[in-house]
C-alpha cells in the first residue's frame, strides 16, 4: 500500500510534497520564483506563497518572462459544483485574487455543471445547476475585480463547444484514459469532457496560469500534450497543497465528509462546535504531560489551519509554535484562537455572498470582452 496516493479525485495518507513533485514532473516554487513575483508586482508577498502552501509549478517562470517582457498572461480556474464549498476549496481563490490584484490580468472562472453530472452518478443536472450558483456566490464573494472576472458555467457558455472540438480532435482515446482510468463502463460525455475544460486556456492569445491544488495537474498534463499543435500556449500552473480536514493532517478536507470540513455557509456558532469537537491537535494526553514534554505543532491540524490561512501575523505565528512546543499554551487556547479566526470569516464571508447576489449577472462571461 503507498503511503499517499494523490489523483483529481482522492487524496489518501500523509502527502510528502518532496516526492510528488517528482511523482507529477512539477518543478519547485523557488524562492528565486517567489523573490522575482515580489519585485515585478512590488508588492509584499501573502502568506500563501511565503509559507509555501503554494509549492510547486509548470512554467510559472516563463509566465513572469512573458508579463515583463509586455506580452501578459490571463488566469484560469474553476469550481466543480457538485455540493457546498469549504475553507479548502476556497483558499486558492484568495491566492487567485492576489494574483489577479498583483498582476492586473484577466481572470476566467470555468464552473463545470456539465462534469459534475457526468462523473456523479446520482446527481441531476438540475442539482449541478443549482450547486453552480450556490459556489458562484462564493467565489464572488472573494471579491474579484467585476470587470476582469468572467465566471461562466458550461451548460449556458455553449460556445465552448465550438472551442473544444477541435481539441476533441486531437486528445486520443489513450491519452485521456491515463488520466481518467475509463474502463468499459465509462460514459461517452466522460470521455469528451477533457476537451471542454482545456478550451478555456485558449481564452487569449496569451499564456494562461491556473492556480490551484496539485490534484488537479493530470488535467492539465492532457492540454500540455497537445496545445502547441493547435498554435496555442501550454497552460502553466501555480500547485498548492491540500487544506487537511479537522481529523487529522492526512488526506484533505472533503465535501462529503461534514465532520472534516468548515463550509462557507455553516453557522459560526455551528463550525465553532465542530471545530472545538472534531479537530486532531498535537496536543498530550493530560495538561500535566503537555506542560512538561510540549505539543507537536507539526502534527496538529489547529496549527496548520493558522499557518495556511488563519493567522497572518508571522511573528505570532512563531510564538505559537515556540510555546506549544515548550508546553507553555495548551490546545484548548489554541482552538479558541482559531475558533474566534474562523467565526470572524465566515461572519465577513456570509455577508458578502449576500450581496453577491445582485452581481452575478455582472460576472457572467458570455463570450465578448
Ligand atoms: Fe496544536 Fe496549539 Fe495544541 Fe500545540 S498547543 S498541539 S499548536 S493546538
Amino acid at each position: 500500500m503507498p503511503e499517499f496516493e494523490v489523483t483529481p479525485w482522492e487524496v489518501t495518507g500523509i502527502v510528502d510534497y518532496n516526492k510528488l513533485i517528482k511523482e507529477f514532473g512539477t518543478t519547485p516554487l523557488t524562492d528565486d520564483l517567489l523573490e522575482k513575483t515580489r519585485e515585478l508586482t512590488k508588492s509584499d508577498l501573502p502568506l500563501y506563497f511565503k509559507r509555501k502552501f503554494f509549492f510547486s509549478h509548470r512554467d510559472y517562470d516563463l509566465v513572469l518572462k512573458d508579463y515583463e517582457a509586455g506580452k501578459g498572461f490571463f488566469l484560469y480556474t474553476g469550481r466543480g459544483p457538485s455540493g457546498p464549498m469549504h475553507i479548502g476549496h476556497i483558499i486558492p481563490f484568495f491566492a487567485t485574487k492576489w494574483l489577479q490584484d498583483n498582476f492586473g490580468v484577466n481572470l476566467y472562472v470555468q464552473i463545470t455543471d456539465d462534469e459534475k453530472f457526468l462523473f456523479k452518478p446520482k446527481l441531476t443536472l438540475e442539482e449541478t445547476k443549482r450547486w453552480a450558483y450556490e459556489n458562484i456566490l462564493d467565489i464572488i464573494a472573494v471579491g474579484f475585480d467585476p470587470d476582469k472576472t468572467f465566471i461562466f458555467q458550461d451548460t449556458e457558455f455553449t460556445k465552448i463547444y465550438e472551442m473544444a472540438i477541435p481539441i476533441a480532435k486531437k486528445v486520443t482515446y489513450s491519452m485521456a484514459k491515463a488520466v481518467f482510468g475509463f474502463n468499459d463502463q465509462s460514459k461517452v460525455g466522460m470521455i469528451f469532457y477533457p476537451a471542454i475544460q482545456a478550451a478555456p486556456t485558449f481564452f487569449e492569445e496569451k499564456r494562461s496560469l491556473i492556480p490551484a491544488a496539485i490534484d488537479q495537474d493530470p488535467y492539465w498534463r492532457i492540454q500540455r500534450d497537445f496545445a502547441e499543435s493547435l498554435g496555442y500556449y501550454k497552460a502553466a500552473a501555480l500547485h498548492s497543497k491540500f487544506v487537511p480536514g479537522l481529523l487529522g493532517l492526512g488526506g484533505k478536507m472533503s465535501a462529503s465528509k461534514p465532520e472534516t470540513a468548515i463550509y462557507l455557509t455553516d453557522n459560526p456558532e455551528e463550525a465553532g462546535k465542530k471545530i472545538w469537537k472534531y479537530a486532531l491537535t498535537g496536543g498530550r494526553a493530560t495538561a500535566k504531560e503537555q506542560r512538561e514534554k510540549g505539543g507537536e505543532p507539526d502534527k496538529c491540524v489547529v496549527f496548520k489551519w493558522l499557518e495556511i490561512f488563519f493567522e497572518p501575523d508571522d511573528k505570532k505565528l512563531l510564538e505559537r509554535y515556540n510555546a506549544c512546543k515548550s508546553g507553555e499554551i495548551l490546545c484548548g487556547q489554541c482552538k479558541r484562537y482559531l475558533i474566534e479566526k474562523v467565526q470572524n470569516f465566515l461572519k465577513e464571508h456570509q455577508e458578502k455572498r449576500e450581496k453577491a447576489r445582485d452581481l452575478v449577472e455582472r460576472f457572467k462571461y458570455t463570450g465578448k470582452l
